[in-house]
């Protein structure tokens, strides 16, 4: 599979404000390209510019020293190296680290690193806030102000190495920050190409991850585009459920959905990952568990439990232990590949779906199905309206 195809250069975003190049938001080649053409460069010089950027983790031109002044001095007028400004780190009790991060254009975005004992996970944002509107999500609750660039994406990646490489390498990147990565597949697809680079970032393809709520044909392109591994918020069983708290389903309806996924070219060994965060009394029933059964059974795959994060707001809550462990239970009696996904980092709001700005301005309410409505008396919103 993936004969790397190339992307559409329509929605990139190269350049920041003032024009000047955003050096990161180029793979290899466009690097060579770029200096070759527009710098009169040899082509030699894409490769002392990208271990530099990718090896060395320069932060400025002037750490650039094989590189002649008058070649820096260039750089300096047309280029930038780093897309993101540091704006504030928190450190949680159980290791997990809150990056934010300024955007020239305004927001804040976020990362977070995952240390866990055999490797060191990296969460990604590829946008700043969301507009797949899922009821359950704080990012949704700011709705969506941009787009990041492919420059912005891999800058997290880049300064989190930077900053914290010296304890331990970054191994795993996910995009599982804000953002729903295939809204904005044109800098994302990018990114994972350079992430990917050997002679550069080094990540392997499997250790990174691209999560979707389920836009069908940008998974098709990511399979035709990357190797990287895809995993989805299903979340729930029913069209019912889903429609209301994944909105996106009302797009792509989960036998189109499954469908797609029996479609996705894995290697041997492959398996997509299908998250489900695990709401009391929406969609962790023993129905829903053997739901899943059915609409998985022609897809290898393993399933993550998430026990849901409330945050301010909300009206969901998390199953109790008890109904997570029975619901494991029975998958794991079937043969399914299923883990319960560890919290981690709450003390300070960097676990999964608390990655936002509470307090910001927020999206109406779907109205839940009948059955549910006592249980979440909420506003109404028509997807027309957004
Ligand atoms: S769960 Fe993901 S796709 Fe859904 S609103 Fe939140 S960030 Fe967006």
């Amino acid at each position: 599979m993936n004969a790397a195809a190339p992307t559409s250069p329509r929605q990139r975003r190269m350049h920041d404000d003032n024009g000047r190049v955003l050096l990161k938001a180029f793979t290899r080649e466009e690097l060579r390209d770029w200096l070759v053409q527009e710098l009169d460069e040899k082509p030699f010089r894409a490769d002392q510019l990208w271990s530099w950027l990718y090896i060395r983790l320069a932060s400025s031109f002037d750490e650039m020293t094989d590189l002649s002044k008058p070649f820096r001095a260039r750089l300096e007028e047309r280029a930038r190296v780093d897309a993101l400004t540091l704006n504030s780190e928190h450190l949680a009790a159980d290791g997990t680290r809150k990056l934010t991060w300024r955007l020239d254009q305004g927001g804040v975005i976020e990362s977070v690193i995952i240390p866990t004992e055999d490797r060191v996970t990296l969460c990604i944002s590829s946008q700043l806030g969301c507009a797949i509107n899922c009821q359950f999500c704080l990012t949704a609750q700011m709705g969506l102000r941009g787009h990041l660039s492919t420059a912005e994406i891999v800058d997290q990646v880049v300064q989190a190495r930077r900053l914290y490489g010296q304890e331990r390498r970054i191994t795993n990147i996910v995009f599982m920050g804000m953002g729903e990565p295939l809204h904005n597949a044109d800098n994302v697809i990018p990114a994972t190409r350079i992430l990917t680079e050997r002679k550069g970032l080094d990540l392997s393809a499997r250790r990174v991850t691209l999560s979707t709520s389920g836009l069908i044909p940008e998974i098709e392109r990511l399979g035709r585009e990357t190797n990287v591994r895809l995993a989805v918020s299903l979340n729930a069983t029913t069209n019912e459920i889903r429609d209301w708290i994944m909105p996106i389903n009302r797009r792509y309806p989960l036998e189109r959905l499954m469908e797609t996924l029996e479609r996705f070219p894995l290697k041997k060994g492959e398996r997509i990952t299908f998250e489900y965060v695990m709401l009391e009394g929406v969609n962790d029933s023993l129905d829903d568990a053997r739901r899943i059964l059915r609409l998985t059974a022609k897809i290898p795959c393993k399933i993550n439990l998430i026990p849901f994060n409330p945050h301010p707001g909300t009206t969901f809550r998390s199953s109790a232990p008890e109904t997570i462990e029975a619901f494991r239970a029975f998958l794991r009696a079937k043969h399914v590949n299923v883990t319960v996904r560890e919290t981690r980092g709450d003390d300070r709001m960097a676990a999964c779906g608390q990655l936002g700005t509470p307090g910001d301005k927020r999206p109406k309410r779907l109205d839940p199905p009948e059955p549910l409505r006592a249980q979440f008396p909420q506003g109404t919103l028509r997807l027309d309206d957004r």
